[in-house]
């Protein structure tokens, strides 16, 4: 068990964590969301040892760091090194294993996500999805107890996303997640916990179901109907068209929307601003509906 009490960061005079106070349970999967700005990856960075709190306490059980891994949202693979080589190096060089018992264990790690059969090739010959899969097998060969992830699937297009998330399933049997994601329904599949976190403390936690669908808290009902829609204000015809064209291709990536589907959206929202005048402002609202 890991209990973080009382964390405060702040980064000059702004605080990205602000009385922060969070347990997570061995095993548990823990999704941390929140808008961006929140300080979901300041948490992570402070439990993985990469940031030092202000002030506050980070209590590990048995008063011992567990080992730890971290995935980034741009995998941050070696691109010089083929892709068992990417998992060899850290083994050898930090936990002394031989060149061969460093391939065995990088062996074992590709074959339980899929990879096996690329290990000659290098990162950048590999698709989002696999990259990705990579970046987690190399946690994996450290043989860490909790892993933290940082928003490891915004990178991703769907078919990746799906790759990704059959891994985290398996993980999530095997060690203790924190993971940080705008992908509400993978969180919801995922969690045993949902921590909704608002400038920097935690607002609201509680089970899926409880956080996701029945939230209490006024500030979260805001931010999920914000995930759910998009809204834009245009206060004048000068409007910044290129900025509301990418929300709107931010918006139908967030659903998995390819790139034909938002390209239409942008078109048909361009469409109707032909027809009203813009000069004393219009709000947009896109709404997904439930199976369009
Ligand atoms: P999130 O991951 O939820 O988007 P972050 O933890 O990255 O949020 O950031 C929280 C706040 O702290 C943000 O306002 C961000 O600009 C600020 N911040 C984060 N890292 C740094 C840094 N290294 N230097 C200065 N400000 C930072
Ligand atoms: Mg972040």
């Amino acid at each position: 068990m890991i209990e973080l009490a009382h964390i405060f960061k702040a980064y000059g005079t702004h605080r990205a964590l602000n009385d922060l106070s969070l347990k997570i349970g061995e095993k548990e999967t823990v999704c941390l969301i929140g808008k961006m700005g929140s300080g979901k990856s300041t948490l992570l960075k402070c439990l993985a040892g990469l940031v030092q709190p202000d002030s506050g306490e980070i209590i590990f059980k048995n008063g011992k760091r567990p080992r730890m891994g971290m995935i980034f949202q741009h995998f941050n693979l070696f691109p010089h090194m083929d892709v068992l080589h990417n998992l060899t190096l850290a083994p050898m060089k930090v936990l002394g294993l031989s060149a061969k018992e460093a391939e065995q264990t990088a062996m074992e790690q590709l074959e339980s996500v899929g990879l096996a059969s690329k290990c000659r090739m290098f990162p950048h010959e590999l698709s989002e999805g696999q990259q990705q899969r990579l970046a987690i097998a190399r946690s994996l060969v450290m043989k860490p107890e909790v892993l933290l992830l940082d928003e490891p699937l915004s990178a991703l297009d769907p078919m990746a996303v799906g790759e990704v998330t059959d891994v985290l399933r398996k993980l999530k049997k095997e060690m203790t997640l924190v993971m940080n994601t705008h992908k509400l329904d993978i969180a919801a599949e995922l969690a045993d916990k949902v921590v909704f976190l608002d400038r920097g403390h935690v607002c609201e936690e509680g089970s899926a179901e409880q956080v996701l669908v029945s939230p209490c808290n006024e500030a979260t009902r805001r931010f999920l109907s914000y995930m759910k829609d998009l809204y834009y204000t245009i206060e004048s015809a000068h409007f910044d068209r290129p900025e509301l064209n990418a929300r709107i291709e931010q918006y139908c990536n967030r659903f998995g929307l390819g790139s034909q589907a938002y390209r239409f959206v942008q078109l048909a929202v361009e469409e109707s601003l032909n027809i009203v005048p813009l000069d004393n402002g219009v709000h947009v609202k896109l709404s997904k509906a439930e199976h369009e």
